[in-house]
């Protein structure tokens, strides 16, 4: 008798002593790239939802129905802004604390189109952040704050794995200059207008880009000018996106 209640007083201390295992919290990333960042943040703590898997362009999408539920019913999704993912904008409408677009960040330094000396179009805000190492480190930043904040019993994991993931995409930021710095004075072209943010991480010499949008077609005057600077020697190297 004595001792099963011992035993039964044993048990509720243990179940007082260890917090209530909450579900982890429902978040959905957008991009790829976005979702890789979200993940490693979240390691041990849940995995987020990926809307745009594969080789679907954020340039060129729309929800399903069941997308549609995912969104309505998550706890936080991480997207860039509405120059990428306008199919976004309705959606969140409206749910400020169940969003974070990154392009809002004030650490993240958001730029125009045109921004890195190339002829933007006045499109407004580059939404190609996520492709400078540098504002990667500021996107876990951000990720992992607002993690912390819906879900404070798993704050210690979140700020862990941001600490371990800034190391290294700082080190990539290194290893990318090194890499870059022999062939930094090149001048190059590539089908749209991506790598603005990289080039000026990086001090690269972006001659020109087929189109900002990749949805649209590039004009015979741009084609006309980007073939001139390949016939006369001025870029010797064209970067393709299969993808488009
Ligand atoms: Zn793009």
């Amino acid at each position: 008798m004595r001792l099963s209640s011992i035993c039964a007083a044993i048990a509720v201390m243990a179940i007082a002593a260890t917090p209530a295992k909450a579900d982890p919290p429902r978040v959905v990333a957008t991009i790829a790239p976005l979702h890789s960042l979200v993940a490693s943040v979240m390691a041990g703590v849940g995995e987020p939802y990926l809307l745009l898997p594969g080789p679907l362009s954020p340039h060129d999408f729309a929800l399903a129905p069941s997308d549609v539920r995912r969104i309505a019913g998550a706890d936080l999704v991480v997207w860039i802004g509405a120059p990428l993912e306008s199919f976004l904008v309705k959606p969140l409408d409206g749910a400020a604390e169940r969003q974070l677009a990154l392009l809002d960040v004030p650490a993240l330094d958001a730029l125009p189109f045109g921004a890195s000396g190339q002829d933007g179009d006045g499109a407004g805000l580059d939404p190609h952040i996520w492709l400078d190492p540098v504002r990667a480190i500021a996107i876990v930043t951000a990720v992992q704050e607002r993690l912390s904040q819906i879900d404070p019993d798993n704050a210690a994991t979140y700020r862990a794995n941001a600490a371990a993931l800034i190391v290294r995409l700082a080190r990539l930021d290194e290893a990318i200059r090194a890499r870059l710095q022999p062939v930094a004075s090149e001048p190059f072209i590539a089908f749209h207008d991506a790598y603005g943010y990289f080039s000026r991480r990086y001090g690269l010499q972006p001659a020109g880009y087929f189109a900002s949008d990749p949805q649209r077609r590039p004009g015979a005057r741009t084609i006309a000018r980007l073939a001139a600077l390949v016939r006369d020697g001025t870029v010797s190297c064209a970067f393709a996106e299969p993808q488009f």
